[in-house]
Formats: structure tokens, C-alpha cells, sequence
């Protein structure tokens, strides 16, 4: 599409606009591919890890000057579990505002017209009220063990905002709940806790083992997305959404570890007995957001989780059961819950 510098200021995505998105191989990449090829979008620009690399500004610049997308969809980061956040706390912080920095930077110099940044719900106090709303960002002190992931993902929330306020720039950001879906990271040490216990259950029913160990106490409270709702929202906040402040995305409810790993146990019907180790983190002890904002504007999560779960182990048997374990962690990924 051409591009008009007289355009008003609140034209919206259409199926010709060349649109980049950023972190394609990744979760949440991968979901919004699927969402915005159905959709009839005819001008996707993806690049792989190897084709760009987001934490080189020079590259960045020149890609954003040579293709000058229409509009962006940032969900490329570093993302893990609570190990591995905990064991690589310095690359979680690096490159998440590495690329922050660099793709919002390339944006504005190649006058995107309007970008969505993905967050966290990470990003929210520790010991915030609940469920949580998203004026209580920067109210009190983050969660330890994913703080420097947090801190990145809030940098790149005030970057979109500061451009907006200075330039005018429609630079929308979008706080989801812990994600899961088709596309995940199955690997037992860098995983989110529904990959992995899909495994674990997986495994131990191939195995005819008596028992799974389930990390932490089991009492954490988790809210749990499909990424299927999750692109779903972000093509409706890219179309309806024009606001600095920044917007949960969840289904409003939640459940505690026990009752989602017994969930897990019976969609993969192992039927053998469950363990915690308190040894390891438990981390946040509870993570609900508060999603009237999204819902006053029309947009509600469809994906129940059950039948999400369900989807999801018929991917992990078609992809991975009885393969090698993939690598983890991958920097195309997004969203760390
Ligand atoms: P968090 O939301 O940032 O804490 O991300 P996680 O998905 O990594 O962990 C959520 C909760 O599930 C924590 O209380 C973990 O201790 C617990 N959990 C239980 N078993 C597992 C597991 O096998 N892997 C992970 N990552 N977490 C687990």
C-alpha cells in the first residue's frame, strides 16, 4: 500500500498493508500468522532469527528502511519458565530490551503507522491486588524470579509511550496472561508449567510411572490464555484500540497448580499419583488479571481451557512425543506469563 503522509490519523489495518511480525517461528509469532493469513492478509513480512537479527540495530534499521512495513506486531523476545529465568537472568534483560529498543527505534525512523508491543503479566507488583488491574504497573516491587525479564518488558512499555507522547506515534501495548498452545516450548527445564506438565504426564503414562513431581507447593494461582485468543485479541486491538495505556488480555479466571496439573492428568489420562517439590520457586503467588478494559471495548477470550489443553496434547503427540526434545528458549518467542 502506498504510503500517504497526509493519511488521517486513525486509518486502520487493512488485508493490503504490509505487515510485520516480529518473532513469527515463536508462540505467539506463530499464532498471529495463522490469525492474519485466515484473516486474508496478503502482505505478511516474516523474517527467521537467522534472516534478522533483532538485537542488531544496524540490521534492524536497514530492514525496517527496505521494507517499510505498514504496521508491526512486536512479539519477538526471550522468553522461559521460571528456571530459566532464574539461571539466565542476564539474557532475559539484554535481549528483550535489545529488541525493544531496536524495532520501536526502527519503527519511528520508518514511520510505521502503528505497532502493537507485547508484555506480561509479569510485569505487575508481586504482591499486587487482585484480580489485577493495569493502573497497579509500577506500584510496588516485581517478582523476583522474573524481574529483569519484567524490568525489559516495562522499558519497552515506557518506550512506546515516551514516543507517543513526543511524536505522535500509535504504538499500542498489550499485557497477556501465561500463555499456551500449539507451538509451545516442551522442554522440561526452560518450559512454562502447561508444556511441561503435558510432558510429564505424557512421559509417565508411557513409562507406567507411579507418580509426577510437580514443582513448588501446587498453590500458586495461574490465569491461562490460548495463543489462538491471544492473536485473536491482538488483531482487534490493532484495529479498535488506540490508546497509550497499556491493556490486559485473559479470560478473568484463574486455578491453582494442583487443580491444573490434575486437569492436565486427565486430558492425558495418566492416572497415577502427583508429588510437589517445594524445593523448587513457586514464584508469584497469584496472577489474575483484571480484563474490563478489553471487555468494555467488546473482545472476550472463546478457547475454554480444557478443550485448549485438549488442542494442545493432540500438537505435542503429532510433534514431539517420541521425538527429540526441542531446543528451548528461543528468542523468537514471546511472552513469558
Ligand atoms: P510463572 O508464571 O512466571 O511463575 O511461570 P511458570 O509457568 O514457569 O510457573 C508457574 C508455576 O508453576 C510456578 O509456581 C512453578 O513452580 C509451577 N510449576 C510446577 N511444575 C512446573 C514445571 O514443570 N515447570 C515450570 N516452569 N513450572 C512449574
Amino acid at each position: 500500500m502506498k504510503r500517504d503522509g497526509n493519511a488521517p490519523r486513525h486509518q486502520t489495518i487493512g488485508l493490503e498493508d504490509k505487515v510485520y511480525i516480529a518473532g513469527h517461528r515463536g508462540l505467539v509469532g506463530s499464532a498471529l500468522t495463522r490469525r492474519l493469513t485466515r484473516e486474508g492478509f496478503k502482505n505478511l513480512i516474516l523474517r527467521t532469527r537467522q534472516e534478522l537479527d533483532l538485537a542488531d540495530q544496524r540490521a534492524v534499521d536497514a530492514f525496517f528502511r527496505k521494507e517499510r512495513p505498514d504496521y508491526v506486531f512486536l512479539a519477538a523476545a526471550r522468553v522461559g519458565g521460571i528456571l530459566a529465568n532464574h539461571t539466565r537472568p542476564a539474557e532475559f534483560i539484554m535481549e528483550n530490551l535489545a529488541i525493544a529498543v531496536n524495532v520501536i527505534g526502527a519503527a519511528h525512523r520508518s514511520e510505521v503507522k502503528k505497532l502493537l508491543f507485547l508484555g506480561s503479566s509479569c510485569i505487575y507488583p508481586r504482591h499486587c491486588p487482585q484480580p489485577i488491574k493495569e493502573d497497579y504497573l509500577l506500584t510496588g516491587s516485581l517478582e523476583p524470579t522474573n524481574e529483569p525479564y519484567a524490568v525489559a518488558k516495562i522499558a519497552g512499555i515506557h518506550l512506546c509511550q515516551a514516543y507517543n507522547r513526543q511524536y505522535g506515534t500509535r504504538y499500542i501495548c498489550a499485557m497477556p496472561a501465561n500463555l499456551y498452545g500449539p507451538g509451545d516450548n516442551f522442554d522440561l527445564e526452560t518450559s512454562h508449567v502447561l508444556p511441561a506438565l503435558i510432558r510429564r504426564f505424557h512421559e509417565a503414562k508411557t513409562a507406567g510411572a507411579a507418580a509426577v513431581t510437580v514443582w513448588g507447593t501446587g498453590t500458586p494461582r495461574r490465569e491461562f490464555l490460548h495463543v489462538d485468543d491471544l492473536a485473536d485479541a491482538c488483531l482487534f486491538l490493532m484495529r479498535e484500540y488506540d490508546d497509550p495505556a497499556i491493556i490486559n488480555v485473559g479470560v478473568g479466571e484463574d486455578l491453582s497448580i494442583r487443580e491444573l496439573a490434575e486437569l492436565v492428568a486427565e486430558v492425558v489420562g495418566y492416572q497415577g499419583r502427583l508429588v510437589f517439590d517445594p524445593s523448587k520457586p513457586d514464584g508469584t503467588p497469584r496472577k489474575l488479571l483484571d480484563v474490563s478494559r478489553l471487555s468494555r471495548l467488546g473482545w472476550r477470550a472463546s478457547i475454554p481451557l480444557r478443550e485448549g489443553i485438549e488442542q494442545t496434547y493432540r500438537w505435542y503427540l503429532a510433534n514431539f512425543a517420541g521425538h527429540a526434545p526441542h531446543s528451548a528458549g528461543s528468542r523468537e518467542d514471546t511472552v513469558k506469563g
